[in-house]
C-alpha cells in the first residue's frame, strides 16, 4: 500500500537533513562576506549585499524546516545589516563588524548542536564505552553543568565558587565585565550567575548579559546575585532575561536549587506506546502518526504475543483495535488485566464501532478510552498524550521519593535487582554503595527538622549531579541513600565516593544565625556473579557500620581490613 502521507514525510526528512548538511557551507559564505566587510570597511563594498543576503535567505529556509533558533539568528543578522544598504560611501564600525563576527559563532553554535542530535540519533541507545583511565574525567564531563560567575567582589565569589564546586558545578570566575563576554564567545556556559553592578556602570553586569544574548541570539540561562535591591537593578535583571534575583549573602543552596532549574530541561522520556491491530497496515498507519509525535511505538499483530511483549516494552499506553480474529479486543483487555502487574495499565480501543452503547460497555471492563476509526491524526495523538502523561504522573507518585526526587525504596530495589540479573549475564562489574548520614539526629535535635531536610536535598542534589546517567541512586530509608555504580571497579567507586564525601563535608549548612555542615559514612561491596540482592545489600550495610565505628566521615569497602 501505498501513503502518500509517508512518502511525503520522507521527502520532508530528505530536504531537512540536505539543509543541515549545507549548513557549513552557508555559514562559510556568511564568513567570506564579513572577512572581505573587515579588509575594507565600507558599506560600498559588494560584501555588505551578499551578507544580507545570505541572512536572509538563510531566515527564510530554517523558518520553513522548523530550526526556529537559527531562525531567530539570521532574522537578527538581516536586520543589523540592513540599516547599512541605505548608506552610501560611509564607513563601517569596528563594533558592527564585532556584532555579526558573535552571530555567526552563534549561528555555528546552534548548527553543532544540530548536527549533533542528529547523529545522536544512532547511538542514544548504546552505553559509550569508556577506558578505565576516562572515567573519573566521564564522571566530570556529564555530572558537571559549567556556571560562570561574573562578580567583582572577589572574596564573597571566591567562596561561592567553592560551595557550588561542592554541589557538583564547575565554576569559573570573572571580576570584569569584559572577560565575561570574551570567556562566553569562546565557551558557552550552562549558567551564569551575574552581579548588577561594576565600576563600570550601576547596571553594567546585566547590561552585557543583555548585549551577550543579542549577539548569540538566544538567552543565556541566568540568575542576578546583586548586593543591591532597588527597582532599577531587579528591573535590568528582568530585562537581561533573568528571572531569579538574590540579594547578597544568598544561601548556596537556594543558588544551587535554582541553577538547577535553569540548567536542566524537564528529561521527558517519550511516551511508549503498544499497539495492537491484526492489520500491520493500520498498526503502521497509526504508528507513523504517534511515532512522528516523537513517541515510541511497538505494534504487535497477533493478540497471543501481547504477554510476551510486555515482559521486555512497558508501554505507557496499550491501543487495541476492537475487532480481531481469535481474540477481540475486549477479550484481549481482560486477558491482560489477569496480570496484577497491569491492573493499572492504560487502554485505548481503536475501532470502526461507532455505537455509543457498546462504547460504553467496552469501558466497562476497565478500559480507558475509545477511539473511533478512521482517526484524525491530532486527535490521536491529543488522547494518547492526555492518557500517557497520566500514566507517568501516577507511577512518579509510586516510584519517587517526594522529598528529594530520587527513586523509592520500593522502585530501588525494583531497578538493581533487574540490573543484577542483566548484569550477571554481561559479566558487568558492579558496585552497590550504602550511604548514611552521620549524627543526623543531631542535626534535627540542634537545628531543626527544616535544617534536616535542606542536608538531604543538598546531599540528594550532589549524587545527580555528579554521578553517570546510568547510575542509579536511590532514597531508601530516612537518611539513607543506595547507590548502584555501573561498569565500574571498585577501586574507582571508592575514590569517587570519597571524593563526594569529602566536598559535601564542605557544605556550609545555615539554620536562623547558626551554620553547620554534615558528613557521612559509605560502605560499598562490589558484585560478582554469585550475589543475590540481599548478600550485596548485606555487604555494603557491614562496610557502612565498620565506618560508623572507625570514626565516621569515611567511606569502606566490603572485607578490606579496617
Ligand atoms: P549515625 O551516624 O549512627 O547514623 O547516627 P544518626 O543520628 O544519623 O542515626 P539515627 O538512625 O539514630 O538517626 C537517623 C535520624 O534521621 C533520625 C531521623 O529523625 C532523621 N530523619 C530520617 N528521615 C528524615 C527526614 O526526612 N527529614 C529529616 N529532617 N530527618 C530525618
Ligand atoms: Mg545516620
Ligand atoms: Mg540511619
Amino acid at each position: 500500500m501505498t501513503n502518500p502521507k509517508i512518502s511525503l514525510s520522507d521527502k520532508m526528512t530528505r530536504l531537512k537533513d540536505s539543509f543541515i548538511s549545507q549548513l557549513p557551507e552557508r555559514i562559510s559564505d556568511l564568513r567570506r562576506a564579513l572577512t572581505s566587510l573587515h579588509e575594507r570597511a565600507n558599506t560600498e563594498n559588494a560584501a555588505l549585499a551578499d551578507l544580507h543576503r545570505h541572512w536572509h535567505s538563510l531566515k527564510g529556509a530554517s523558518r520553513i524546516f522548523g530550526f526556529n533558533d537559527l531562525a531567530k539568528v539570521a532574522a537578527v543578522g538581516e536586520a543589523e545589516s540592513q540599516p547599512l544598504l541605505d548608506v552610501h560611501d560611509t564607513p563601517i564600525p569596528p563594533q558592527w563588524l564585532d556584532q555579526q563576527n558573535g552571530f555567526i559563532h552563534a549561528l555555528a553554535d546552534h548548527g553543532s548542536a544540530l548536527s549533533r542530535t542528529d547523529s545522536h540519533h544512532l547511538d542514544s541507545f548504546q552505553v559509550p564505552y569508556f577506558e578505565m583511565g576516562q572515567i573519573h574525567q566521564h564522571w566530570q564531563q556529564l555530572g558537571s553543568p559549567l556556571v560562570y560567575v561574573c562578580d567583582d567582589e572577589t572574596e564573597q565569589v571566591e567562596y561561592l565558587q567553592y560551595q557550588l564546586q561542592c554541589f557538583g558545578y564547575q565554576v569559573r570566575l570573572f571580576t570584569d565585565v569584559d572577560s565575561f563576554e570574551q570567556a562566553v564567545m569562546q565557551q558557552r556556559p550552562d549558567a551564569v550567575i551575574m552581579d548588577v553592578h561594576f565600576p563600570q556602570g550601576r547596571t553594567a553586569g546585566t547590561e552585557t548579559l543583555h548585549r551577550v544574548n543579542l549577539c548569540l541570539g538566544y538567552q543565556l540561562p541566568a540568575l542576578v546575585l546583586s548586593g543591591m535591591d532597588h527597582f532599577e537593578a531587579r528591573l535590568s535583571a528582568y530585562r537581561a532575561g533573568c528571572r531569579s534575583y538574590f540579594t547578597k549573602p544568598a544561601k548556596p543552596l537556594a543558588l544551587a536549587n535554582a541553577l538547577d532549574t535553569l540548567i536542566r530541561k524537564p528529561e521527558i522520556e517519550p511516551y511508549q506506546v503498544l499497539i495492537v491491530d491484526d492489520e500491520p497496515d493500520i498498526a503502521e498507519y497509526h504508528s507513523l502518526i504517534l511515532t512522528r509525535a516523537g513517541m515510541k511505538v511497538r505494534q504487535v499483530h497477533d493478540p497471543a504475543l501481547v504477554l510476551d511483549t510486555l515482559r521486555e516494552f512497558t508501554p505507557d499506553l496499550i491501543l487495541i483495535d476492537v475487532y480481531m480474529p481469535g481474540c477481540n479486543g475486549y477479550e484481549l483487555a481482560g486477558v491482560i488485566r489477569q496480570v496484577p502487574e497491569y491492573l493499572g495499565m492504560s487502554i485505548i480501543y481503536l475501532s470502526s464501532e461507532t455505537n455509543t452503547r457498546k462504547q460504553l460497555s467496552a469501558m466497562e471492563v476497565g478500559v480507558e478510552g475509545f477511539i473511533t476509526k478512521p482517526v484524525v491524526p491530532d486527535d490521536l495523538v491529543s488522547a494518547v498524550t492526555l492518557r500517557a502523561e497520566r500514566m507517568r504522573a501516577l507511577r512518579g507518585l509510586m516510584t519517587r521519593d517526594s522529598l528529594t526526587g530520587l527513586y523509592n525504596h520500593t522502585t530501588t530495589t525494583e531497578i538493581i535487582s533487574a540490573i543484577l540479573a542483566q548484569a550477571s549475564r554481561n559479566n558487568e562489574s558492579l558496585v552497590l554503595a550504602a550511604l548514611d548520614l552521620d549524627l543526623f539526629k543531631q542535626v534535627n535535635d540542634n537545628y531543626g527538622h527544616l535544617a534536616g531536610d535542606q542536608v538531604l536535598l543538598a546531599l540528594s542534589h550532589m549524587l545527580k549531579n555528579r554521578l553517570r546517567h546510568g547510575d542509579i541512586v536511590g532514597r531508601y530509608g530516612g537518611e539513607e541513600f543506595v547507590i548502584l555504580l555501573r561498569d565500574t571497579p571498585i577501586e574507582d567507586a571508592h575514590t569517587l565516593l570519597d571524593r563526594l564525601r569529602e566536598e559535601f563535608s564542605g557544605i556550609v549548612f545555615s539554620a536562623g544565625n547558626d551554620t553547620f555542615s554534615c558528613t557521612f559514612c559509605v560502605g560499598l561491596s562490589h558484585y560478582d556473579s554469585y550475589s543475590t540482592l540481599d548478600e550485596l545489600m548485606s555487604h555494603s550495610d557491614q562496610a557502612l557500620y565498620a565506618a560508623k565505628h572507625n570514626g565516621r566521615n569515611c567511606v569502606m569497602r566490603h572485607g578490606a581490613p579496617l
